[in-house]
């Protein structure tokens, strides 16, 4: 039987021709025109350009500094220095998230901690991290999934309780609010990354939101060697030439050809999460009379920059599994893809003995998830082949449709 449903489904005419990917970035003469001024000047890295895009940055979310690094997982590093991450310190984050919310903690030789999801907004629930906090507890990393915000009340009403430091992973997040503040001016710390799937991007690119000097102070030392060239910090001072490494640092610095990009694609952030709000909404208006099938949470209060739009399976009601769904909907030419699989379920995290059963409301969200694509160069045709093939792949998996 199974073949046959292979070959009704896919002997015919796929919905789309030309392969549709899940994300990507847009770029237009402006923003080429702006990395080439940045070419053709004095300087390529930590010029002009870094501190009026991180500025402009801090600027948008409403934080006193930004700080930008090379990429979000170097930024998240440099996060989980600053806020005093070391041998055997505990940090509390969600399985449900790209590897490098956890690996920042183990690069400062943290224990991450998973905490179950809130199965409603797939985001970290406060009251499972609540249970898992110990003496040895130092941060929170909340992450913002999708672009929608996590439940940052409860999180830091825990976090003031217990003394901890809320970093949040806002790497999906650009432009998103919450209760009428805009994400990077509620935790302590808050990352972005420019990632070209991203809501704006830099090639590759991070930044650290902050309203704390002394977060900044280290960050900007952590990024560039550990290094200080500020009269008032140093020893001595033998010469201007003169500088002194304080602390092991890392080149994490971004370049002037990415802060110019920043600054050009900054411009057009409202404009994409707009487009990214209007194609959500079409998928939610199209899609929500599919039973089979659950679409992202909404809440008063929270406005989600959309970054991902992922629809949750119910296995109940078809008759095969989310992985034959995606291969069905590939063949349709639709580049859906799975975000996440829960971070502890990677070999490398197995191997330091995270086992399966952590957290059961992140697993049987993993079974069930697929992201459709979501990005503001998508036309509405491309919009509409998505929501046809969905709806095709789906009704034919069906196990009732009454
Ligand atoms: C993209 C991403 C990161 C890492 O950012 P990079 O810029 O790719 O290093 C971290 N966390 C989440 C949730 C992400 O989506």
């Amino acid at each position: 039987m199974a073949n046959e449903e292979k070959l009704a489904i896919n002997g015919g005419k796929p919905v789309r021709d030309k392969f549709l990917p899940y994300g990507r970035q847009w770029l237009d003469e402006s923003d080429i025109q702006s990395v080439i001024e940045v070419l053709k000047g004095d300087y390529l890295t930590t010029g002009p350009f870094i501190s009026e895009f991180e500025s402009k940055v801090a600027n948008y979310v409403g934080s006193k500094y930004a700080v930008a690094f090379s990429n979000g997982t170097a930024a998240l590093h440099g996060a989980c220095y600053a806020a005093g991450i070391s041998n055997g310190d505990e940090v509390i984050t969600t399985p449900i998230t790209f590897a490098a919310s956890a690996n920042c903690i183990l690069f400062q030789r943290g224990k991450p901690v998973f905490a179950d999801i809130d199965p409603v907004t797939y985001n970290i629930d406060p009251a499972s991290v609540e249970g898992l906090i110990t003496p040895k507890t130092k941060a929170i990393i909340p992450v913002d999934f999708t672009g929608f915000p996590a439940d940052l009340d409860s999180i830091h009403f825990i976090a003031s309780k217990h003394n901890l430091i809320v970093i949040e992973d806002a790497a999906h997040a650009l432009g998103a609010t919450y209760k009428g503040k805009k994400i990077g001016s509620i935790s302590d710390m808050t990352m972005f990354s420019f990632h070209p799937v991203k809501n704006i991007t830099t090639g590759e690119g991070g930044i650290i939101a902050t309203n704390n000097i002394s977060f900044y102070e280290k960050l900007i030392q952590f990024r560039s060697h550990g290094i200080t060239r500020d009269i008032k910090k140093m020893k001595q001072h033998p010469g201007n030439w003169y500088y002194e490494m304080k602390l092991l640092g890392y080149n994490y610095r971004m370049t002037d050809i990415q802060a110019a990009l920043g600054i050009s694609q900054l411009k057009k952030l409202e404009y994409y999460n707009e487009k990214r709000k209007y194609i959500a909404e079409l998928y939610n208006q199209e899609l929500k009379n599919i039973k089979q099938i659950k679409l992202p949470a909404m809440a008063a209060g929270y406005l989600s920059s959309w970054h991902l739009y992922v629809i949750r399976v119910n296995s109940s009601q078809v008759k095969v599994g989310r992985n034959q769904i995606i291969n069905a909907l590939q063949k349709e030419n639709l580049g859906v893809n799975v975000h996440y699989i829960p971070v502890y379920y990677h070999p490398y995290f197995q191997g330091l003995g995270y086992e399966k059963g952590l957290c059961p409301n992140a697993e049987e969200l993993y079974e069930e998830i697929i992201t459709l694509p979501l990005y503001p160069l998508m036309s509405d045709d491309d919009i509409f082949d998505v929501i046809k093939a969905v709806k095709k792949v789906i009704e034919y998996y069906a196990i009732s449709n009454d």
